[in-house]
């Protein structure tokens, strides 16, 4: 009888309703091949939740999720929902309240994927953004005042502290020593000279304490061309919390579909559960069909069991999802015609 982790499971909306129980399917196929135990509790939560409770999640919805191990999340959204809302609700609370301030994001090329950058092999593609989670850019502080006047204006504040920033920094200075040793600050401090100048200096303080780490800061502007131009640059990205959103949405691409990227939302004291979801959304337009691809949703199956400590595990999911990208079947979004049912049950047999 092996460990036991306790699970919360938030399928979400759209396809999140058929990748979660794809990822669950492989989160149980590795159980039991590493003897440990996945144990799940499923939270009726999102979009649907709010079109008829009024709220994403209940008022103590965070009480309910605080002591389980790790959250699997799917997605939010629904096209009849405001999409401001679950950003303020669901994924912000928890993001906030749970600490996760690192999101976790790698960029990797698996076998037999045809990245739009055409020249562009498994070698040149892989490598991880560290996002900051929790404060920057993304804090909602501001105001618009006399929106319908001639005199209309919006403020809206960044707020960096030196506590938020230097905790994001060990974790990616870390992270590097265990991969390729080299770190890059994606930056904008030539023009935002407060906020991006303190970021700068605090993250060149934390880089002398891990001189085996090749430390260089690159301008977002540069940085956009080189994640399509030589991506093979990058080892670890360190980024904010705009910049880290938007540089992802890069990244997933390519990496050749949406629907191969996995993340993690990560409290790295484990004070709290880390959440894992794909880094795209609901995906309203395909959803109900079958035909998701669920390869982002198990790959941050894979992202959970490493964050638990189950690496060996996590490394397996990670191959067997290569197996399958190299051989096939694949999904509708990588030319393929296979089902949502047909890749779980593909990666399942690969394990
Ligand atoms: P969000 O606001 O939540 O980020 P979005 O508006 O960016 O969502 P997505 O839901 O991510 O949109 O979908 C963008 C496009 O990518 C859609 O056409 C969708 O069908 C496609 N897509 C997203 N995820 C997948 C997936 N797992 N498999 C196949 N196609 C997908
Ligand atoms: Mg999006």
């Amino acid at each position: 009888m092996g460990k036991i982790y306790q699970i919360a499971v938030v399928n979400g909306d759209g396809i999140g309703e058929e990748i979660v129980p794809a990822g669950l399917k492989v989160a149980e196929k590795v159980a039991a091949k590493y003897n440990f135990n996945i144990e799940t509790s499923s939270f009726p939560w999102g979009a649907g939740y709010y079109l008829k409770e009024g709220e994403f999640m209940p008022e103590n919805g965070l009480e309910q999720l605080r002591g389980f191990d790790a959250i699997l999340f799917g997605a939010v959204g629904l096209p009849e929902v405001d999409d401001t809302l679950p950003a303020k609700d669901y994924t912000f609370r928890v993001r906030t309240s749970f600490e996760q301030y690192v999101n976790y994001r790698p960029v990797k090329l698996f076998p037999g994927i045809q990245s739009p950058l055409r020249d562009k092999t498994e070698q040149d593609i892989d490598f991880v953004i560290i996002r900051e989670n929790n404060e920057g850019e993304f804090v909602q502080n501001g105001k618009i005042m006399y929106p319908d006047t001639p005199n209309g204006m919006a403020i809206e504040t960044s707020i960096f502290t030196r506590h938020g920033v230097e905790r994001v920094a060990h974790f990616a200075f870390k992270l590097a020593q265990k991969r390729r040793k080299r770190l890059t600050n994606v930056t904008k401090s030539n023009t935002l000279i407060h906020s991006l100048l303190f970021w700068d200096t605090v993250i060149q303080e934390v880089s002398t304490q891990y001189p085996d780490v090749e430390y260089n800061k690159m301008y977002v502007d540069n940085a956009s061309a080189s994640f399509v131009l030589k991506p093979e640059v990058f080892d670890v990205i360190l980024t904010t919390n705009m910049i880290g959103d938007i540089l992802s949405d890069l990244g997933g691409a390519i990496m050749g579909s949406l629907g191969l990227g996995g993340s993690g939302n990560i409290n790295p004291e484990k004070d709290y559960p880390s959440m894992f979801e794909p880094i795209h959304g609901s995906a309203p337009d395909i959803a109900g069909k079958n035909i998701a691809n669920p390869i982002g949703q198990i790959w941050s199956v894979a992202l959970m069991l490493d964050h638990l400590g189950e690496s060996e595990a996590a490394r397996d999911i990670e191959n067997a999802i290569g197996k399958v990208t190299a051989k096939g079947p694949l999904t509708k979004d990588l030319k393929g015609s296979a089902t949502t049912t047909e890749i779980t049950d593909a990666v399942v047999k690969a394990l």
